[in-house]
């Protein structure tokens, strides 16, 4: 059997920075470190900064005064950021500068009189952080998911209209929206940029590039994680034999694996080196005439830098 592995898969700069900022936390103060959110989504990840130390809280409520928080890479809104402060909590703020991005872009919408458009997961923590940017309490954003809620939206001005999208979807899953949108609203303005970052887009040319070759594919990454959702989606829809796995240990319950000859394994932008190390071991166990290849991908060269103020905390 063939065993192709997708370039790139795996971790990306927003959630290496991330993790490393709680370490680094852990190390420089010691536990309880408290993160608001799952610090990225992979059940690993959280399992792993747990037993170090680490509580993963959504109710920043029964944070003890005083305490060290973490915002997650997916961001926070800025009403929770204003009660983190209240509440005296020491804030080191994780959120991958790609969120941000899209932040900067919501706040200057709500900051000059726009109506906002975000295309996004309905609680979604990054979607709710998104949305938090927004506070013209006169004018108001609207998150849609699919061309049946544009044809829901009642804009006050189309003139005045902004859109932005959240970081992990696909291009397959927005287009059609973003084609209604200008239909109704010529005038609507999209960012420079497409706010789907770079790790989401290289991650989904290399399973394209994996479905051309490969008659099953196994995306690895946990269930909730927006990116690794995007490519099984990509993957589904074109070819009988994929699935999403949190790790290796659900490969005895691929009934078709036995079946296929080639196998194609990529993995979200969340998802541990280690985890897909086990997977391809796992696989390649069952056959001893396996060949393993790796494809020729796109190479990431971003780095993202560390929080200045990683030391010097924002104290309220
Ligand atoms: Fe940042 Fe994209 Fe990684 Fe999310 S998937 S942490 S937006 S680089």
């Amino acid at each position: 059997m063939n065993i192709f592995l997708a370039n790139p898969r795996g971790f990306c700069a927003g959630v290496k920075r991330a993790i490393n900022i709680v370490i680094i936390a852990l190390k420089t103060y010691g536990k309880p470190i408290y993160v608001n959110h799952e610090i990225v989504h992979n059940t690993h990840v959280i399992k792993n900064l747990e037993s170090m130390g680490v509580i993963f809280n959504k109710n920043i409520n029964s944070i003890p005064e005083g305490s060290i928080l973490i915002f997650s890479a997916h961001g926070t809104s800025k009403y929770i950021y204003k009660k983190a402060i209240e509440k005296k909590l020491k804030i080191i703020d994780a959120t991958c500068p790609l969120v941000k991005k899209v932040h900067k872009e919501v706040s200057y919408a709500s900051k000059s009189n726009f109506e906002a458009i975000l295309i996004g997961t309905s609680k979604h923590p990054e979607t709710e952080g998104t949305l938090g940017q927004y506070t013209n309490k006169n004018k108001k954003i609207y998150l849609i998911e699919s061309i049946r809620d544009v044809l829901k939206l009642k804009i006050r001005n189309p003139k005045k209209l902004m859109l932005m999208t959240q970081t992990t979807l696909s291009f397959e899953k927005i287009n059609p929206i973003i084609k209604k949108l200008y239909k109704i609203y010529p005038k609507i303005i999209k960012p420079k940029k497409s706010d789907i970052c770079y790790a989401t887009i290289n991650r989904q040319i290399a399973v394209k590039n994996l479905l051309k070759i490969s008659d099953s594919i196994i995306v690895v990454g946990s269930k909730h994680s927006s990116n690794s959702n995007q490519l099984f989606q990509i993957t589904k829809k074109k070819i009988k034999y994929s699935i999403l796995i949190d790790s290796e240990k659900e490969i005895n319950n691929i009934k078709w694996i036995e079946k296929v000859e080639s196998i194609g394994i990529t993995a979200g932008a969340s998802t541990p080196n280690t985890i897909i190390e086990k997977v391809i071991q796992k696989i390649n166990n069952k056959n001893k005439k396996n060949k393993i290849q790796e494809m020729v991908g796109i190479q990431e060269n971003i780095k993202f830098h560390l929080p200045k103020d990683l030391k010097k905390l924002k104290c309220g």
